[in-house]
């Protein structure tokens, strides 16, 4: 058991994404050159964990990774952020996930993502990690890991009144109604409110409605990002007042990974402002993952709290 009281605590997904540039997609049976490979940190539990240790939260990952080179190497980029990796488990049975990724010139992409060992963090991962939940500040899970493996974490920190942060990525179809119960905050972006609502979300008006459904479903708060728009912000406490938090027009150049970018701050804010209101944080994380659009990547566009205006600690 470890003594050490964390800020953040994420139960979620690792994957190593291997990035190929071509001129074009390949057809089935073809091979053709492209002209540049390269492989990023990816996941998003594991984009949330390193967003939060890079703003300066005491962090912990619990994940699972394969027995191999792409899972030591992802051990190796856990501790060169400081994130305690005890509970970061290696097995034989599955490869490290993966997400092998073709990108064209016109922007496009085809994916496969094989979610491998991270299917296989269950029950026995948790009870170990469960010292360590119950004195953290916050706990954040997401949905590429198994649903009940989240549900279950999620349950852990509610029962030792650990705030939760849910972001429900990727989404699915009839969410089980327990998730809502135990979100103190419940994060999601239009097309997944869109999923789970039933209804188009598109823009801020549609958002506050999705929201009012969101929260209806038991959720201490539902924030619901929206791009460049940024965010809603709804209050079981204060329900009729909804709020937009906008955000600072930039030049964009990559949005990968900036609604993990966001979730990653959101919980680091959560942890050292405990009284700060929703709102508050909710603008300050607009920031964080605005920074992170204006760069290509996912992990490596994150800002350091040492990149960003003193006035935001
Ligand atoms: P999304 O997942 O696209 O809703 O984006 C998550 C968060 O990233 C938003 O709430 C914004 O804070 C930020 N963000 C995403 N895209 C942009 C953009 N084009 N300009 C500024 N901020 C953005």
């Amino acid at each position: 058991m470890t003594e050490e009281a964390f800020d953040v605590m994420v139960v979620g997904s690792c994957m190593t994404d291997l990035v190929s540039q071509a001129p074009r997609l390949p057809k089935a049976g073809e091979t053709i050159h492209g002209h540049k490979f390269f492989i990023g940190f990816g996941g998003k539990g594991a984009n949330q964990c390193i967003q939060a240790a890079r703003l300066g939260a005491k962090t912990a990952m619990v994940c699972k990774v394969g027995k191999d080179f792409f899972g030591d190497n992802y051990i190796q980029n856990f501790k060169d952020h400081g994130v305690h990796t005890d509970f970061v488990g290696q097995t034989s049975d599955a490869a490290t996930g993966a997400a092998s990724i073709i990108v064209n010139n016109a922007g496009e992409n085809a994916i496969v993502i094989v979610a491998g060992a991270n299917m296989l963090l269950g029950s026995e991962e948790l009870q170990k990690a469960l010292p360590a939940i119950s004195h953290a500040k916050v706990l954040v899970c997401q949905l590429e890991v198994s649903p009940q493996t989240s549900l279950q974490a999620l349950r852990m920190a509610q029962e030792n009144k650990v705030k939760t942060i849910f972001n429900p990525a990727p989404a699915i179809p009839d969410l089980d109604k327990d998730f809502y119960r135990a979100s103190d905050v419940f994060c999601c972006n239009e097309s997944e409110a869109e999923l789970l609502t039933g209804s188009s979300v598109t823009g801020v008006e549609e958002a506050h409605e999705a929201g009012q459904e969101l929260l209806k479903r038991g959720c201490g708060s539902v924030i619901i990002t929206l791009g460049p728009q940024g965010c809603v912000v709804l209050k079981a406490q204060e329900p009729a007042s909804t709020k937009h938090v906008q955000t600072a027009a930039v030049t964009t150049v990559d949005t990968t990974g900036a609604g993990d970018s966001f979730i990653g701050a959101l919980a680091f804010y959560m942890a050292h402002y405990p009284t700060m209101p929703l709102e508050e944080m909710a603008r300050r994380a607009n920031q964080v993952a605005g920074v992170s659009v204006q760069a290509v990547g996912t992990q490596t566009s994150y800002p350091f709290k040492k990149d960003l205006p003193a006035e935001m600690f």
